[in-house]
């Protein structure tokens, strides 16, 4: 086992996922590769279905965020795993609906709705708009009565709290882009034209604090800020939020160095403090929403590519250099993520090796890490770079004209293209000649 249970190596010390041997998937699906173990994606759904109804009762759901890897087959997994979820753009909802995922449980978030998002978004039949100022607010009022009909709604609060320093405080993330802050008035201001708005039902609040996050001080904060907010608003509006949703966050382990959680005790913790804070703050228990992205599909997966050359600069550093890069994964170059590498063909032997892993761009930030501790490889191996399955194929371009990998999944020995492989015909299918 390497970080996870589904991770593990064979006995030609060939790295295994999902008990399938990765050298033979590379082989077969060529390189660069995202692999996804279906089973685990399925896991993580269930423990926090189970969890969330277990501690904070029947009507709790949790929602996938589906920006962290989003393509047709994963809706239908989350759709048959009985999840919600959260949509951020015109072309995550259509893939939603291609996949024919139930609209109403579908949440549309998003700092900037166009025109178009929203009424495509009112065709579709989302059950749930999370509004994200009063410029939208009157937007979608407005679609919502032109059409007759009236269009449920949250609204996206910031609660100003600094997940990374672990304490609420009065500025951190009050100058945030998403969301309506409490300390300045704002919140209770759109919380006011919402439930004056026609065409909308004011059915509740949304925050999101942030990523990675490992602790639960943070959700306890935010939880401890939107319960007052809440009860505020009964003795202000006299109106009654029913629905709570936290938001997404929870951490994920990238490399040894990060802790294992365990999501169930999380949210079971994180529903001990709500349920305090509400009666203490004398307000029922809204229904509670989670909106986990990472921490659903992160472990699930990993990135195979074929090692080119390998450069040691004496005195100075070793350079690893793969076919593939920023493109398929910029968590390096955009902010420093870690991660775990291992040669997949030699997976057994000691990771002796120090090196810097590149990418084969033009641009010389293009790395997948520094300083990382693998095996000594050569021209063909294969290498795995692992916990990709979150933010690398959502967040891959077309940089240096690099086709996008394909998908793979693999689920009790069996394994399925989920996306193809893009060839230089998709590049070039929308150029005017
Ligand atoms: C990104 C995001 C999430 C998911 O965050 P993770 O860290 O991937 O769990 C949830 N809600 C909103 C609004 C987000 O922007």
């Amino acid at each position: 086992m390497i970080l996870y249970d589904h991770i593990d190596t064979n006995e030609k010390g060939h790295l295994t996922i999902g008990g399938m041997d990765t050298v033979e998937l590379a082989k077969k699906h060529g390189t660069p590769l995202y692999v996804l173990d279906e089973n685990v994606i399925r896991r993580q759904c269930r423990i926090y279905r189970d969890a969330a109804t277990r501690y904070f009762g029947e009507g709790a759901l949790p929602l996938y965020a589906s920006k962290a890897l989003c393509f047709t087959a994963i809706y239908k997994i989350a759709a048959e795993e009985g999840m919600g979820i959260d949509c951020v753009s015109g072309g995550e909802l259509y893939t939603a609906k291609r996949a024919g995922f139930p609209a109403e449980r579908i949440y549309f978030h998003g700092n900037n709705k166009t025109d178009k998002d929203i009424s495509d978004a009112m065709d579709m039949g989302v059950g749930t708009f999370v509004v994200d100022n009063t410029d939208e607010l009157s937007a979608v009022s407005a679609e919502a009565v032109r059409r007759g009909i009236t269009q449920r709604i949250l609204l996206r609060i910031t609660p100003g709290i600094d997940p990374h320093t672990h304490r609420a405080i009065i500025t951190g993330n009050v100058d945030s882009k998403f969301g309506n802050a409490i300390v300045t008035g704002q919140a209770m201001d759109i919380v006011k034209k919402a439930i004056a708005a026609e065409g909308v039902s004011l059915a509740g609040l949304h925050c999101h604090i942030g990523s990675q996050i490992f602790d639960i001080e943070p959700f306890a904060d935010a939880a401890k800020i939107m319960t007052e907010f809440i009860s505020q608003i009964k003795a202000e509006c006299g109106y009654i939020i029913r629905e709570l949703n936290l938001g997404g966050g929870l951490g994920v382990r990238y490399t040894e160095y990060d802790r294992e959680v365990d999501y169930a005790s999380a949210i079971r913790d994180i529903a001990a403090v709500v349920t305090s804070l509400c009666e203490k703050n004398g307000i029922q228990m809204p229904r509670v929403i989670l909106e986990p992205g990472r921490s659903l599909v992160a472990a699930s997966g990993i990135t195979l590519y074929t090692v080119g050359g390998v450069k040691e600069i004496p005195g100075f550093k070793n350079y690893i250099s793969v076919d593939g890069g920023m493109p398929d994964n910029p968590r390096y170059a955009l902010y420093q993520s870690q991660y775990t590498a291992l040669i997949a063909n030699r997976a057994t032997e000691p990771r002796d090796f120090r090196a810097t892993l590149a990418g084969r761009c033009c641009e010389s930030g293009d790395l997948l890490g520094e300083d990382m501790d693998i095996q000594r490889p050569c021209r063909g191996d294969t290498l795995a770079v692992l916990v990709t399955g979150a933010y690398n194929y959502s967040m891959a371009s077309n940089y240096n004209r690099l086709p996008r990998p394909a998908v793979v999944m693999v689920r009790d020995g069996e394994d399925r293209v989920a996306v193809k492989r893009e060839t230089y015909e998709d590049l070039v299918r929308n150029d005017v000649i």
